[in-house]
């Protein structure tokens, strides 16, 4: 596959891009090559960044994240905290840190989660009343740089925002063209959060068991599952079992999968989880759940979440283990390719993936 690198952009070579480069000149066939497999930037598309140490050094593993809640101001600061903290450790460093993307504050009714938990600071929740004052709470967000809009929905946990309440926040997310991540917990609220219109859900549901139909409408009008399966089984001895919420939720994320729904990888990093790498116990239950590993790969990209073509790509070796676990060709979108190869024989390569920034994408051609 061909790429065109912009100034701070790399995607795929698109016809116009070609045309260009006829008329300048450059024989695609004789053009450097790079010796790798370029991926999207990996994404772990469900952190909390203030409650990591992510931004305080350099990158591993990951390209991108995706904090789906905090104070929006707080994460500007973090992640140009970021790009320091890289430069400081290696001055010379190719990358410049994890890319760092955010929702803003979460969105709830007033006195709902988490606005009660010791671990979101002020300006973290953003009470909404009222249907009338939702579009200001979402242009609060985009106007600090908001890539998604975030709301939650934990009936367990307090008040909910009401229908109305909830479509008017999705209404006014679209205007801006921003996907919304809903945190649903409690019986109906994933229910509720998809009839409403939401993109995706934080999590996968782990409150309650959904019906066949219902993983169907969900799968059929797109709405991603954000899986974090593993956030249920951290802290927990080993050999414990699976408790009754990781089961639900895998039970759920099987069933969906199998009736064509797309999943998206997320830790929910700051939840007892610190590192900004790839985390294999979160891949190894995905595996579990059935995605295969083209669908893996897919998950990895924070699809219909984030522009999947950034400033980042990651690079996979280009090696024996990387070409077998690819398919024959090793050629992503081309040929065999990786789709019949399970998920779980891909994991050891994608954790040697290493993130490289537009600016530097040359230092690897030959
Ligand atoms: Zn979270």
């Amino acid at each position: 596959m061909l790429f065109a690198v912009g100034a701070d952009r790399i995607h795929p070579a698109s016809e116009a891009d070609l045309a260009r480069a006829e008329a300048d000149g450059t024989d695609p066939a004789a053009a450097p090559r790079l010796r790798a497999t370029v991926l999207p930037p990996i994404t772990d598309a469900h952190v909390h960044v203030g409650l990591t140490e992510l931004a305080d050094r350099a990158s591993g593993s990951l390209a991108r994240v995706l904090d789906l809640g905090w104070d929006p101001a707080r994460i500007v600061e973090r992640a140009a905290r970021a790009d320091d903290a890289a430069h400081a450790a290696d001055p010379a460093a190719e990358f410049a840190g994890t890319e760092i993307r955010f929702a803003g504050a979460f969105l709830t009714a007033p006195g709902g989660y988490p606005s009660t938990r010791g671990w979101a600071p002020p300006g973290s929740v953003v009470g909404v009343a009222a249907p009338v004052e939702a579009d200001a709470a979402v242009a609060a967000q985009v106007a600090l740089g908001a890539d998604v809009v975030k709301v939650t929905l934990n009936a367990d946990a307090g008040p909910v925002p009401d229908d109305a309440t909830l479509e008017a926040i999705v209404a006014a997310a679209r205007r801006r063209r921003r996907p919304v991540v809903a945190h649903v917990e409690g019986v109906g609220q994933a229910e509720r959060a998809g009839r409403a219109g939401v993109s995706a859900l934080a999590h996968a549901p782990w409150t309650e068991r959904l019906d066949d139909a219902l993983l169907a409408w969900m799968a059929g009008a797109g709405l991603r599952w954000v899986a974090t399966l593993d956030i249920h089984e951290r802290g927990r001895g080993h050999g414990a079992g699976l408790s009754t919420a990781a089961s639900t939720a895998l039970d759920n994320t099987r069933r969906f999968v199998a009736v064509g729904g797309t999943v998206v990888y997320g830790t929910d990093a700051g939840n007892d989880l610190d590192h900004g790498e790839l985390e294999p116990r979160e891949l190894g239950l995905l595996a579990s759940a059935g995605l295969d590993a083209s669908a893996l790969l897919d998950a990895l990209d924070g699809r219909g979440l984030l522009a999947p073509w950034g400033a980042t790509v990651s690079l996979l070796p280009d090696d024996a283990t990387t070409r077998a676990a690819l398919g024959a060709g090793g050629d992503v979108g081309a040929g065999a390719g990786p789709s019949s190869a399970p998920a779980a024989d891909l994991i050891p390569t994608l954790l040697g993936a290493q993130p490289v920034h537009a600016a530097h994408l040359e230092e690897h051609l030959s």
